[in-house]
């Protein structure tokens, strides 16, 4: 005997013999895994996920859900792997395994009411195929059931977990026995004494009501045959401790005056069997206005389906009503689990799953059209449209995202100082890019810098608003700054005299003839190559000409440290690297472009030198700058090894390389390196040939 005889005649009740082989196969495996290991119940480890499998034969699941209920812990627990079991139960039970697995290992921490939310909708968001969460809702049941093994603290986090996150899942998917079993469990474990004050006094009302219930049952049946309804059952509806505690709370009513409510369930064939029981009730007892309610006509958010009535009974207490079918029943028992039940032989367990969605897809049409719950809508819709992804912050805190977004998103997200100063990131623990995409269920952290700035970069991968225009904002306002220090430096050369012995009226004056407001928004014109030094410096004197400007701007030219930011870039042309001689050139909307002094593409611009501005380089630049080079290489075997050996030998970087055309013994190849300047470049191009395979090496310019 093995503990699979505890559930093996439930499943022959409706399981084919080599469905309940194969279970049984994954009963033999995942009873091997968990050898040795025991619950606190003193029970081995492997009479869980059985309990498990009893728990799901009983709600009709397929074979795929009940063997992965069998090995639901064997990854997280076991050395067992996926391809294990992707190999012997096949691909869809190890998703099912795997699903189950990551929302055991996420913890629920904090206790704010949005993040209880969040962490729903992330639970619903994470599985892909519902059956993971109808797995994982029986793993909760179960662990629930045998809570008193485990040590208080554990009993206390567990049972809230489960009030706040799993009993509102299993309601939301319209499960509704599975609901009421976790939302009394929890009570029981998290308020130990309320609810055994509770449930002494639900028992002690019992024998009291017994009589009255009998009474109104007695009265309901004859109406009911007396119109000639032909019905199932007459359930009396015993109230539940937990909706008893719920009401209490938020309707502030007293535990008698809940108790004085009788309720009954009436089950009958079909929806104008329904609607005819509701006219017998009403017939019966008058009903209490406004109290009617048509859950069939317009069905809840989880799809229960139920007509409501409260009739006036006869002892002047209120008795409420429920009148459905037997369909109605059943859904309303098991909600999205019941489509496996009504699964039939021929069809596939992804067909089923289908279906499920198309339930759950068409109470949305409904909500929508019925424009009654917004909350569903935005709720279900997660589990439909899987939009959003779900991440965590170290603290536990939970950001929601659209899909795609990437590291930077939730920087900014977190904050926009978080996300201006990021310099990396780790996921899950691990260091990753700051492009990477999340993905749902991840601890996202990022590691900051007080002097870093966003990368114009970052706009190629921010995937949310608010982290584009803070990046965009950021980049503006810098290159904003940097193109007014560069607009007073150009305007002050351009000067014959100093900037400030120019009275201030005249200042005001030229400023009201280009419209500007202060004298910040000319510099930063001229700073950007939209205004041009010299005339502003003309207009400002009120000479046509004073020679002395260009010695001036001979005498100082502009110096270049290879760290400027925004304003100043380097030509594509001719790819100035330090050493070389350079003439920067301003371009309109662009600030200065940096050329080498020799670039056929300036010469005409030469001619009009108050677009040009003298530069020279800093003496000690720390960053490197890309050249091209063209290179000719004998055509054998290893020549392009042995080059580029000897550039890395160099200590250059290869950014960039091209083969072109053979030509017998030679071929052409075309390269992009960055060195720190001319006398590295020297020293590159030395090493280059002395490999022997350089036939010829030149830098290309323009
Ligand atoms: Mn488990």
């Amino acid at each position: 005997m093995t503990y699979f005889s505890r559930v093996k005649a439930q499943l022959q009740e409706y399981l084919s013999k080599s469905a309940i082989e194969k279970v049984y196969q994954a009963y033999l495996l995942g009873e091997q895994a968990h050898q040795g290991q025991m619950r606190s119940t003193g029970e081995p480890y492997i009479t869980h996920p059985v309990a498990v499998v009893g728990i799901l034969a009983h709600m009709r699941m397929d074979a795929e859900t009940l063997i992965a209920a069998i090995l639901h812990d064997v990854l997280e627990d076991t050395d067992t792997d996926k391809a294990t079991i992707v190999k012997r139960f096949g691909k869809n039970v190890a998703e099912l395994v795997d699903g189950v697995s990551k929302l055991t290992q996420m913890k629920f921490e904090t206790r704010a009411q949005a993040q209880a939310e969040n962490f729903r909708k992330m639970v619903l968001a994470m599985a892909k195929d519902i059956r993971v969460i109808i797995i994982k809702l029986a793993d909760r049941l179960h662990n629930m059931r045998t809570l008193d093994a485990v040590p208080l603290h554990k009993q206390q986090r567990t049972a809230r977990e489960t009030l706040e996150i799993y009993a509102p899942i299993a309601n939301r998917l319209g499960m509704h026995t599975f609901r009421l079993e976790l939302e009394d469990l929890g009570l029981r474990f998290l308020y130990p004494t309320r609810y055994r004050i509770l449930s002494e006094a639900v028992k002690r009302s019992k024998s009291s009501r017994r009589k009255v219930i009998k009474v109104i049952e007695k009265a309901i049946n004859s109406a009911l045959t007396r119109s000639q309804v032909p019905f199932e059952k007459i359930l009396g509806r015993e109230k539940r401790v937990y909706s008893i505690y719920r009401k209490m709370r938020s309707k502030r009513l007293p535990f008698s005056q809940i108790m004085d409510i009788y309720g009954f369930r009436i089950i009958v064939k079909d929806i104008d069997a329904c609607y005819r029981a509701l006219g017998a009730v009403h017939n019966l007892y008058k009903p209490v206005p406004e109290r009617f309610k048509d859950y069939i006509a317009i069905p809840k958010a989880n799809g229960y389906q139920s007509l409501h009535t409260t009739l006036f009974g006869p002892y002047g207490d209120p008795i409420e009503i429920q009148i459905r079918s037997i369909e109605m029943e059943h859904i309303a028992e098991s909600g999205i689990a019941a489509h496996w039940l009504y699964k039939s032989a021929r069809e596939t367990a992804s067909e089923t799953q289908i279906r499920a969605r198309q339930w759950l897809k068409g109470l949305l049409d409904l909500q929508q059209k019925a424009g009654t719950s917004i909350e569903f809508i935005e709720n279900v819709k997660i589990d439909l449209f899987p939009e959003e992804v779900y991440v965590f912050s170290p603290k536990g805190a939970i950001f929601e995202l659209p899909a795609g977004s990437t590291v930077i998103d939730f920087a900014y997200a977190v904050h926009s100082d978080i996300g201006n100063t990021c310099v990396a990131a780790k996921i899950n623990r691990k260091l990753a890019p700051l492009s990477s995409t999340l993905s749902n269920g991840q601890t996202v952290e990022v590691i900051t810098s007080a002097h870093a700035g966003p990368n114009p970069v970052w706009l190629n991968f921010a995937v949310t608003g608010k982290a584009k225009s803070t990046i965009r904002n950021y980049l503006k306002r810098l290159r904003s700054k940097e193109a007014i220090a560069l607009g007073k430096h150009l305007l002050s050369n351009a000067l014959p005299v100093a900037l400030r012995k120019i009275p201030k009226r005249k200042i005001a004056a030229l400023l009201e003839s280009y419209q500007y407001k202060h004298i910040e928004d000319l510099y930063e014109s001229i700073g950007l190559g939209n205004q041009i030094a010299l005339v502003v410096a003309q207009r400002l004197i009120g000479k046509t000409t004073f020679p002395e400007t260009l010695d001036t701007q001979q005498k100082h030219p502009l110096v270049i440290k290879g760290s400027e930011g925004m304003v100043i870039s380097y030509a594509e042309c001719c790819r100035p690297i330090p050493g070389d001689p350079i003439m920067g050139v301003l371009q309109e909307n662009k600030g200065i472009v940096v050329h080498v002094e020799q670039c056929k593409n300036i010469e005409k611009i030469r001619m009009h030198s108050e677009k040009c501005v003298p530069l020279r380089w800093e003496d000690h630049i720390e960053r490197r700058f890309d050249v091209d080079l063209q290179i000719t290489l004998t055509n054998k075997p290893g020549a392009l090894a042995a080059l580029t050996s000897a550039i890395a030998n160099a200590d250059a970087n290869i950014d960039n390389i091209s083969l072109s055309r053979r030509e017998g013994f030679y071929y052409l190849i075309y390269l992009t390196i960055s060195v720190f300047d001319r006398a590295h470049l020297a020293r590159v191009m030395r090493l280059a040939r002395n490999t022997k395979m350089v036939v010829k090496i030149v830098r290309q310019k323009s």
